[in-house]
């Protein structure tokens, strides 16, 4: 079965898009945990955090910077990453979910159908 974010990558799928740049995505997550709870995804299908190559943990990292000083969260957002099923990982495309009980103000949404 095709995976899903990659789907939303290539637009065959909807998703709610709040930044992209050539390396990363970032969309709402469907079942949000908190105001803001939005995933970090590499465009790259890599399914594990030690698989990846090293500059795409930067880019990753990168896109987290950006994304809080658009949202204003810059000292309010914590990450959580889950590595494989046992760890609770759903969806086998690496991402890092970026949580705020903050405010969602700043969250406008390119929506995608
Ligand atoms: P994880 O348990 O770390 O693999 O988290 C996967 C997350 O992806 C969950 O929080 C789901 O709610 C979310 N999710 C699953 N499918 C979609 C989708 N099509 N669009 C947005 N978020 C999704």
């Amino acid at each position: 079965m095709a995976c899903i974010f990659c789907e939303i990558i290539a637009k065959r799928r909807p998703a709610r898009v709040f930044f992209e740049d050539d390396a990363t995505i970032v969309f709402a997550d469907i079942n949000p945990k908190t105001p803001v709870h939005l995933l970090v995804c590499p465009k790259e299908h890599h399914e594990r955090i030690y698989k990846i190559p090293e500059n795409l943990m930067v880019r990753m990292l990168k896109t987290i910077g950006i994304i809080a000083e658009k949202l204003k969260l810059e000292n309010n957002f914590r990450l959580q990453l889950n590595n494989g099923a046992l760890a609770g990982q759903i969806v086998d495309h690496l991402h890092l979910h970026f949580l705020s009980r903050g405010t969602a103000e700043n969250l406008v949404f390119e929506e995608r159908k």
